[in-house]
């Protein structure tokens, strides 16, 4: 009785949230199957395990609809008991869209996972991280997102064993490829929020659209995204996915470099899972201060740009 994971791609490396959801589907016991969209660069980064992975020929992109649809027909050709994936923006939407679809109860934000198929017993974050819900999860098939700081990934090497990539050709439905607009524009293949091993995040300090240049710049040399404050989506400043908080994503990056945002409660319920921070304030008594390894106290518009300059020197 396999367990299915979704496998998100960093730049064709399966994504640190992915591995974590795939350590949790391999605590279940039974056999794991990876399932892939586009090319993993080394198969056996995921462990040994069946891949199913789904050529760029059949579903190009991120397509929610399609990829829960190639989810759905993989349960049922495998008689799978759970399908396991990252409490990302994709992996929450592409198990919601597969629990319309199957018409299967899903639990979000998993942080551990027992039991076998027909019950499981399941603790979840709740209030993003702030109470943890014991729960459990009677269903033929469960649907499971894992926190992003849930457990450490299990590496590859761990789990050794045979690796088989199987190529996966979908049967889908017209419109299963549909895809919004914004995230059409947003590109595919890139490094996702809830992921990315840097984030360089702005908030209202930042003044404006146009002041997130140096922003993405720096986010560039650093191999990491950008992320904001709600006030910046509230202003339509950028799109709501690239919000870290309560009501936004929730990172866990190795970095985190706040510029311009003053550290509230809801902010800090979002980035309190990253390694180092590092806060960029005019003002020294700001929340955000006291979050921080380092703090520098200036103004983002001028260290922003050196800190870019003394990269690009290097
Ligand atoms: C139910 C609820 C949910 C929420 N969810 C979220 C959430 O998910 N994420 C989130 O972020 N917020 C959330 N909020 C909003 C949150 O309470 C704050 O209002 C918000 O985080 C503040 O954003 P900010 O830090 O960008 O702005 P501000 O609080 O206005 O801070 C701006 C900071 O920029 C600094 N600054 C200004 N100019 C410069 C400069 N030139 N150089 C350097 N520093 C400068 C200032 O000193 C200040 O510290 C939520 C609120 C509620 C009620």
């Amino acid at each position: 009785m396999a367990v299915l994971a979704l496998v998100e791609l960093d730049n064709g490396e399966p994504s640190d949230g992915s591995l974590r959801a795939l350590t949790i589907a391999r605590s279940l016991g039974g056999p794991v199957a990876a399932v892939v969209f586009g090319t993993l660069a080394s198969p056996e980064a995921v462990g040994g395990c069946d891949i199913y992975q789904v050529p760029a020929s059949a579903v190009d992109g991120y397509a929610p609809v399609a990829w829960a649809r190639t989810l759905a027909g993989l349960v049922a050709e495998l008689g799978a008991v759970g399908v396991v994936a990252a409490s990302t923006d994709r992996g929450n939407e592409v198990m919601a869209h597969l629990g319309a679809l199957t018409g299967l109860p899903m639990a979000a934000n998993c942080v551990s996972v027992s039991g076998s198929a027909g019950e499981f017993s399941l603790v979840r974050q709740r209030w993003a991280g702030l109470l943890l819900e014991d729960a459990t999860l009677s269903a033929p098939v469960a649907l499971l997102t894992v926190a992003t700081d849930a457990v450490a990934p299990v590496p590859a090497l761990a789990a050794a064993g045979p690796v088989t990539v199987h190529e996966h050709k979908p049967s889908l439905a017209a419109g299963d490829l549909a895809v919004l607009a914004a995230e059409a524009a947003a590109g595919g293949g890139g490094v996702s929020l809830a992921t990315a091993r840097v984030v360089v995040g702005g908030g209202r300090g930042v003044g404006g659209a146009d002041g997130f240049k140096p922003l993405e710049e720096l986010a560039d040399l650093l191999g990491g995204v950008v992320g904001v404050s709600r006030v910046v989506t509230s202003e339509g400043w950028r799109p709501h996915r690239q919000q870290v908080g309560q009501t936004g994503t929730k990172i866990t990056p190795e970095l985190y470099l706040a510029c311009g945002i003053s550290g509230a409660i809801q902010h800090i319920a979002g980035c309190a899972g990253a390694k180092h921070i590092i806060a960029i304030n005019s003002d020294p008594g700001a929340p955000m201060m006291s979050h921080a390894e380092y703090a520098v106290i200036g103004d983002l518009h001028q260290v922003v740009p050196a800190l870019v300059a003394a990269l690009r020197d290097r």
